[in-house]
């Protein structure tokens, strides 16, 4: 197509060339032609960020948990309402002249543009690149996982502005796989990034810490029979029963307590996803026992943090009642 191409060439480049990875082309014509033929790179970037659901639903949950509640208790809107759901907002003050409105309009305008002069870029900080595309379902499926709660704090959704981060940043390397989020409220976020940011640089670079003389950091590639970005599944060298599993995280550390969220979220992952391989091989598995040993008091004989996933059946012991409360034989049963 040439710089004098038509509507049919447009026509022709839209339904038999345009070759998509993702919605940017047909957005971006799009755009172009809403706006007489051209249009600014910021004006394109605008309307691809309307498509970005993940940013939609952001601010949506700003909008109700933030702004809208300040503006509603200061009278200035009321919530629009479907049932419970608010599902928009209304000015209290309804009857403007286009004069009065325009004068409003300047005021916000004048407003927006003191405070963006006074705080610079960091009002989106939060935002920033690092935080890279987090897609709709992604988002729906961590929060789902999270139970809607922030993962540091456990603020609710209701109380506190949740926001669906990678775990490893995209920048270094983190991919867009599930095990790479976590839920955290704005607080939590916002603290990490601005406060802790050389922390939290070392625990990033500490997930990748490898002990020495360490069975489990030095366990054979082909031992693990499933891995996600922080921890993997071996199964154990002595099963107290068939399928015995372990969920280790890759970083070497001895201790339960010691491990970081993020982590944990892993290996809660990871059990899961066993439990379920379990079951899809072997029938007779009708419960577990999912148990970590703490310290060398508790029986712990490997320093290195390992969640046991046990299978268990029905009749495999004559009395299993107490299960895990048979660390002490004596007062498994009571
Ligand atoms: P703990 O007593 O909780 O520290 O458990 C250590 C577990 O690691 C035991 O269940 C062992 O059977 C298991 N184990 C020890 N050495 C290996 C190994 N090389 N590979 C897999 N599992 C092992
Ligand atoms: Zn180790």
């Amino acid at each position: 197509m040439t710089a004098k191409g038509n509507a049919t060439d447009l026509m022709h480049f839209i339904s038999k060339q345009m070759r998509m990875s993702h919605i940017y082309q047909p957005v971006m014509i799009k755009t172009l032609l809403q706006s007489g033929g051209e249009a600014t790179t910021e004006e394109i970037a605008t309307s691809l960020l309307a498509y970005d659901q993940s940013q939609v639903e952001y601010y949506t949950l700003r909008t109700k948990t933030m702004v809208g509640k300040v503006l509603t208790n200061n009278g200035v809107v009321e919530p629009i309402k479907d049932g419970r759901q608010i599902t928009g907002y209304r000015l209290t003050e309804a009857t403007h002249t286009d004069a009065q409105r325009a004068a409003l309009q300047a005021m916000c305008d004048k407003a927006i543009d003191e405070y963006i002069r006074k705080r610079g870029g960091a009002i989106w900080g939060h935002r920033g690149p690092d935080s890279g595309y987090v897609s709709g379902s992604i988002r729906y499926n961590v929060l789902k996982r999270a139970k809607h709660r922030c993962e540091l704090c456990g603020g609710h959704e209701d109380q506190v502005a949740l926001h669906v981060d990678h775990i490893i940043p995209r920048s270094k390397g983190g991919p867009d796989d599930i095990s790479n989020f976590q839920t955290l409220c704005m607080t939590c976020n916002t603290n990490k990034r601005d406060t802790d940011d050389t922390d939290f640089r070392g625990i990033l670079d500490s997930y990748s810490d490898r002990g020495t003389d360490c069975i489990f950091c030095e366990i054979g590639a082909w031992r693990i029979i499933a891995d996600n970005e922080l921890c993997i599944a071996i199964k154990d060298a002595f099963p107290v029963t068939e399928h015995h599993t372990l969920v280790i995280p890759k970083r070497h550390v001895a201790d339960y307590f010691d491990l970081y969220q993020p982590e944990r979220n892993a290996i809660e992952a990871m059990l899961h996803e066993q439990r379920q391989s379990i079951q899809e091989q072997d029938d007779t598995v009708t419960g577990f026992n999912v148990g970590i040993n703490s310290g060398a008091s508790a029986g712990q004989t490997v320093f290195h943090v390992h969640v046991h996933l046990i299978p268990r059946r029905d009749g495999d012991v004559v009395d299993p009642r107490g299960g895990v409360r048979g660390v002490i034989p004596s007062k498994q049963g009571y």
